[in-house]
């Protein structure tokens, strides 16, 4: 058995919290690999190192004085290794080589990376195990996107000279040798990878909650925990906006087949959820998880016999296409289409999409709304079980809610509505009422 295991901001955010960490990752044997990130908040208005960091970079980059907050962040460090008890360890030296860098106009992403970097040769210093600094085996491309072969070659190759190691997460190497940090949250990423490159058995993922909930919290009081739910099921949550994981840390998890055990530091008995290639028993829940998000607009296009006309939609689309809009999702009537976007994405060019249409298309009518909320209803049970969409516009018209669009996925693997975004909380409160309880 090997465990790879990612540890984030708050999970590292003190000593006390290292302590926690240090024995989970002791008390089993097979915890060989550990991806740290930077240390993060410890009440609620504090601030996260990598912010700090970003902060010390504009200050550089304006011409400004770093020192009030170059000191911040090494007290935050020092602070840990003083309580820690590491008293023959000292970060000094990398302390003077970052805010030399810093002033000689180090790049952003170097400046931020230090922040993974610096908690990751503490926490293999405290652990007694060996660090690997990331910039030598996570690689990007010249195009700036993250180069797996190479990165999954040099890092298996890399771990097999290490019994137990820390690889900071966050961050990997351009071919320039400059580094490169994926976006916000990438630890998770990195976790990832090594669990892949080390042909892992489980990557545990530890935060700061026990597990991944059935809805979110801030509209759903104290909602379930997921017990197991599938990659699958997973990334449509993750799209609706539930977010627990970095979106991108499923994929080289996914390719090796890899579960991941979100847990947490706090509770580290709790089981927490389970996110599985393919769910081995059979889902003892109808649905899996609700999530949703505001934001949407959709452009109704109208004409009659629209559905004999060869081409229709492909000109419509191609309209938003060439003015750089992707569409999330396609509802169609008979002479209807429907084509739902992210509100943002159409900004200023609303005043320039329905006349491109028209000209393609010659419609009836054409119109956008906006203020819609899509709502997805995720369960792998959804198959077996009869008359869920049923339930599901059941409970929405008991609560008084109009249902605008619906949209059943083919592999019955979800279920999304549209309603208006007045009435986002207040549906999904009755989708949860009415299939959780
Ligand atoms: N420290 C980075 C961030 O705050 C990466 C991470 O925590 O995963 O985004």
């Amino acid at each position: 058995m090997l465990k790879v295991v990612k540890f984030g901001g708050s999970s590292l955010a003190d000593a006390k919290q290292f302590k926690k960490v240090a024995d989970i990752v002791l008390a089993e044997d097979c915890r060989h690999y550990v991806v740290p990130s930077a240390p993060g908040k410890r009440f609620s208005d504090d601030d996260k190192v990598t912010d700090l960091l970003y902060r010390c970079y504009e200050k550089a980059s304006k011409g400004e004085s770093i020192d009030d907050i170059f000191t911040l962040i090494t007290d935050r460090y020092d602070g840990i290794i003083k309580d820690l008890g590491l008293e023959d360890f000292s970060l000094e030296e990398d302390y003077y080589f970052i805010r030399h860098s810093v002033l000689h106009k180090a790049g952003r992403d170097f400046v931020a990376s230090r922040g993974e970097y610096l908690n990751g040769k503490i926490l293999a210093k405290y652990l007694n195990f060996d660090f690997i600094d990331a910039a030598e085996v996570i690689f990007f491309k010249e195009d700036g996107t993250f180069d797996a072969e190479r990165t999954n070659d040099a890092m298996s190759q890399r771990l097999a000279k290490h019994e137990y190691a820390v690889i900071p997460g966050f961050y990997g190497a351009m071919p320039n040798d400059t580094i490169k940090t994926f976006s916000r949250g990438g630890s998770d990423i990195t976790g990832s990878i090594v669990a892949r490159a080390a042909k892992a058995d489980i990557y545990e993922n530890w935060t700061d909650v026990s597990g991944f909930l059935m809805a979110d919290p801030r509209i759903i009081d104290n909602p379930q925990v997921i017990d197991t739910i599938t990659y699958r099921e997973l990334r449509e949550l993750s799209y609706m906006g539930a977010t627990v994981l970095h979106e991108d840390a499923i994929f080289p998890v996914r390719i090796a087949g890899i579960p991941i055990n979100i847990k947490n530091t706090n509770n580290p008995t709790d089981r927490g959820t389970m996110i599985v290639p393919v769910a081995e028993e059979a889902a003892t829940k109808v649905i899996t998880g609700i999530a949703g998000k505001k934001g949407f607009s959709v452009i109704t296009v109208e004409k009659d016999m629209m559905n004999s006309e060869l081409g229709f939609g492909r000109r419509v689309l191609e309209v938003l296409e060439n003015e750089g809009i992707s569409f999330e999702h396609l509802p169609s009537g008979i002479d209807t289409m429907s084509v739902i976007v992210n509100t943002a994405s159409l900004e200023d060019k609303r005043t320039r999409i329905i006349p491109q249409i028209c000209k393609a298309t010659d419609p009836d009518t054409i119109a956008i709304h906006d203020d819609l909320a899509l709502i997805a209803v995720v369960g792998r049970g959804m198959v077996a079980s009869k008359g869920v969409a049923a339930k599901l516009l059941t409970s929405i018209a008991k609560a008084d809610i109009n249902v605008r669009m619906i949209d059943q996925g083919s592999c019955e693997l979800n279920i999304i509505i549209a309603v208006d975004a007045a009435d986002f909380e207040k549906a999904l409160r009755a989708i949860y009422a009415e299939f959780v309880g």
